[in-house]
């Protein structure tokens, strides 16, 4: 599975040279993050992290990624519609993991109260890694899906050119021009727009609701501006601002500042440090309006953890999609082992079995956003702690996906230019639009690379672990 640049990539003032021309072509090319030191102004910016050279990606794996993005989709959307199968799937969640409990009151009182929102807008991004059976032959196997602020579809859209130019000063300029065009933002853009139209009021407002630290902000404005180049008008605020500012009419409308909102894109939201208590009446108040949020809560809570393990369970996806008999094949050929570990003798074993061969195992709990998973040893001693207590009930188990390393450079502001052993992950944005029943759009939108050294278990280009990368196909 190597890319064909092993020649080069011990040649080191070429080496050298092509890494001081690809941080300019990220920084011409947009590739943009917040500096640490000031996050929350552009006076100052730097690169996004990204390595130097493109990774090998198994074209059939990448083509199976793209083949299964629209069964996800539909996936997804049958679980936010199903109350029964999520109250079932969340109950022992529920009861000990406070956050969780917190989104699925929500959840519950919106849904007694009646749904005002008839448009539904999904943005998501199911990750992969190849995964190194007995026999070598990588399988793409799916680490998890995001329901919620999936993201880097902006930055990821402006890396290949970036890369494009690597491979030219390194005399692969034939290589160069079989990387492939990724545009992830103006994927998202046109599912956005869709449901700002179905919305139905020409002078009413896209909502990007962000964190208070916006180092990414320029992935969030490549989307932006696909919006504006569409003649819709974007805000950004907080939940700070919703909670002061935010009203519903009658039909319950949502206003903010005077202005009407069709549709409110949460880049926030997902972890636990997003709320306080005024945080989560501003949330109720958003999930209670006609706005069509991206993604709604229940489409949230069918993102966890606890889901995608209960998705595993043979029977369940049958269930969910009927009828859909090649959908559920192409979804389960992804499924990596999943173990619940409720109390049970279910959980009993599989939580021995972890703690026998801490090394074949993730454990996960319900949080999104990277740093979260325990691995080996540090596994072994969480779960022999709590394996008699519900507390256990909390995580999910998962077999670790062990991809074939390769050789790369990761190229980070102030870090030092050397090889590194490196393992990906690919994801692919997926986009839909429903309304009322009627699905109006259902598409895959771009892919994501990252890549990261393999001393780390865990990732996230957010959390500082992996970089943006560009897949060639091999
Ligand atoms: P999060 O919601 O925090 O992003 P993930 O499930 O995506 O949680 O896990 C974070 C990271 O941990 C992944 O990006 C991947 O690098 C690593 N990881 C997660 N699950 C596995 C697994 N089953 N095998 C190997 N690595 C994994
Ligand atoms: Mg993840």
């Amino acid at each position: 599975m190597a890319a064909p640049w092993e020649d080069v990539l011990h040649e080191e003032p070429l080496v050298r040279e092509a890494a001081l021309l690809a941080v300019d072509a990220a920084l011409l090319a947009g590739v943009l993050m917040r500096t640490e030191e000031e996050p929350n102004a552009s006076e100052v910016v730097n690169y996004a992290p990204f390595t130097l050279l493109p990774s090998a990606v198994p074209n059939a794996l990448f083509e199976q990624a793209y083949a299964v993005q629209q069964d996800f989709n539909l996936l997804v959307d049958a679980i936010s519609q199903n109350r029964e199968f999520l109250e079932r799937t969340l109950a022992s969640t529920i009861k000990v993991d406070d956050f969780t409990a917190r989104l699925f009151r929500i959840y519950t009182q919106v849904l007694e109260e009646g749904l005002a929102q008839s448009v539904f807008l999904g943005i998501n991004r199911s990750d992969y890694m190849f995964d190194c059976g007995v026999d070598e032959t990588p399988a793409l196997k799916q680490i998890e899906i995001n329901t919620i602020a999936a993201s880097f579809g902006g930055l990821t859209s402006r890396t290949a050119a970036v890369h494009r130019q690597v491979l030219k000063v390194l005399g692969k300029a034939e290589e160069a021009s079989r990387l492939l065009p990724n545009n992830p933002s103006q994927g998202l853009a046109l599912g956005i727009a869709k449901a700002w139209e179905l919305y139905g009021s020409q002078s009413a407002v896209v909502m990007f609701l962000v964190e208070k630290v916006q180092r990414n902000i320029f992935d969030q404005r490549c989307v932006e501006n696909e919006l504006w180049n569409r003649n819709i008008r974007v805000i950004r605020k907080r939940f700070r601002d919703v909670f002061e500012k935010g009203s519903l009419d009658d039909a319950r409308r949502l206003y903010i500042d005077g202005q009407e909102v069709a549709v409110v894109y949460y880049r926030e939201g997902y972890v636990p440090q997003n709320y306080d208590p005024q945080n989560w009446e501003a949330r109720l108040l958003l999930e209670r309006s006609r706005a069509a949020k991206c993604p709604d809560i229940a489409t949230q809570l069918a993102g966890t953890k606890k889901v995608q393990q209960e998705l595993a369970r043979p029977g369940t996806l049958e269930r969910l999609l009927p009828g859909c008999a090649a959908s559920v094949a192409r979804i389960r050929a992804t499924f990596a082992g999943l173990y619940s570990l409720d109390l049970g003798e279910e959980g009993d074993k599989v939580a021995a079995k972890a703690i026998a061969d801490p090394d074949c195992f993730v454990l996960k709990p319900q949080r999104e956003g990277g740093g979260n998973n325990l691995y080996g040893e540090e596994l072994r001693r969480v779960l022999e702690k709590i394996k008699d207590s519900p507390e256990r009930t909390s995580y999910i188990l998962m077999d670790k996906i062990k991809p074939q390393p390769s050789k790369n450079y990761l190229l980070r502001p102030h870090s030092p230019l050397k090889v590194s052993e490196c393992i990906s992950e690919l994801g692919i944005f997926g986009v839909y639009v429903r309304r009322g029943k009627e699905m109006v759009m259902n598409e895959s939108a771009g892919h994501l690379l990252r890549t990261k050294a393999i001393e780390h278990a865990d990732g996230g280009v957010a959390a500082g672990v992996a970089v943006l990368d560009t897949p060639y196909l091999v």
